[in-house]
């Protein structure tokens, strides 16, 4: 039985990759943070296959542990702070976690591992923020990073830290360059399910409006679900590489609303969005869209759940999820 160790995983992504790992019939170790995490209880009833190990990204002891209490062939690193938004206020925070806490995860593969470092295969996620202020449109794997957020910036020191692992010390690992993805599981804090939740609850007669940043700002958004897939994907190649995961599709949040009112029964909702200036990003990034080219040819991996049916799966689970709140 291959055994795997995720990070992150109280996450979005966390959880639906311990679903697929589950499923393929991996023991499956989670780590968790923080003393009486309020997440575990979460993680315990949507994935109870789940075994979870303290430790934190900033700790190397914590990870060297982990490994060693796991003895994983594979390892996903997903753990991040990973709102764009909060990064500018916690610039120093989100490089600790985001950026140095990708080099203690290698640097403990090697501590662990020693001479053995090939019995361990690593996956780390990078995002489409690294491409910012964009060189190339689409992006590639090649495209040069330049990042427009402290968020993205750390991102892309664990990126270049994860290639330079694998070249100086021979580690199979992968760099997963995720683009936008969302789900159900999506955290509150994220424009796309701010906007499930408020359409539910305006559909509901609980809210009357929600207020918005840009909402012509535009993102290449998928499902999370599929980009686990990918990321598992990786780690079963000879050898470790860097992949774009996107759609090749790009949408505006104005379609994403537009779609969320119409699935919620609302069709004139333009009364229903206002506008907050304090919501702008300081440096918006351009236009992020992927040219997820290399991951179909080698990987074989294709999104299978397009913009619409994304927008709809979330708008329909907040409604459920927002009616059993209300009757409460
Ligand atoms: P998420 O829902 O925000 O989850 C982040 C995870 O990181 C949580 O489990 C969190 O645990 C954990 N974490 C934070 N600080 C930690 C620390 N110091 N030590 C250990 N764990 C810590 O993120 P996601 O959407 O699942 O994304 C997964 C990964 O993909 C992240 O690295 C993210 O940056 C990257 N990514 C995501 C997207 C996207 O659109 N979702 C796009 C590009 C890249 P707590 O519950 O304890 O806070």
């Amino acid at each position: 039985m291959p055994s795997a160790l995720i990070t992150g995983i109280t996450g979005q992504d966390g959880m639906y990759l311990a679903e697929l790992l589950l499923s393929k019939g991996y023991r499956v170790y989670g780590l968790i943070r923080g003393q009486n995490n309020p997440k575990r209880a979460l993680v315990e009833q949507e994935v109870p296959g789940v075994r979870l190990l303290t430790g934190d990204l900033t700790d190397l002891s914590s990870l060297i542990r982990a490994y060693e209490q796991a003895q994983p062939d594979e390892v996903y690193n997903l753990a991040a702070m990973s709102f764009v938004a909060y990064s500018w206020e916690n610039a120093r925070l989100t490089s600790e976690v985001t950026g140095m806490g990708v080099l203690n995860m290698l640097e403990a593969i090697r501590l662990y591992a020693g001479d053995d470092i090939a019995k361990v295969r690593f996956c780390q996620a990078s995002s489409s923020e690294m491409f910012g202020k964009v060189q190339e449109v689409p992006q590639r794997e090649t495209t040069l990073l330049w990042p427009r957020s402290p968020y993205g910036v750390a991102k892309a020191f664990g990126h270049h830290m994860t290639i330079n692992y694998r070249e100086s010390y021979g580690l199979h690992a992968s760099t997963a360059i995720l683009f936008t993805h969302e789900s159900p599981r999506r955290g509150p804090e994220y424009v796309t399910r701010k906007i499930s939740m408020a359409v539910a609850r305006i559909a509901l007669g609980l809210e009357k409006e929600i207020w918005l940043g840009n909402i012509d700002a535009k993102r290449d958004w998928g499902f999370a679900g599929d980009y686990v897939e990918a990321m598992w994907r990786m780690l079963q190649q000879h050898d470790g590489d860097d992949y774009v995961v996107a759609t090749g599709q790009t949408h505006s949040i104005r379609e994403f609303l537009s779609i969320a009112f119409r699935r919620a029964g609302i069709t004139d909702w333009a009364g229903c969005v206002q506008h907050d200036p304090r919501l702008l990003r300081p440096a918006e990034v351009d236009m992020l869209i992927g040219d997820p080219s290399k991951a179909h040819q080698r990987l074989g991996w294709e999104p299978t759940v397009s913009f619409s049916e994304l927008v709809e799966m979330m708008v329909d689970a907040d409604l459920a999820e927002q009616r059993v709140l209300a009757s409460k």
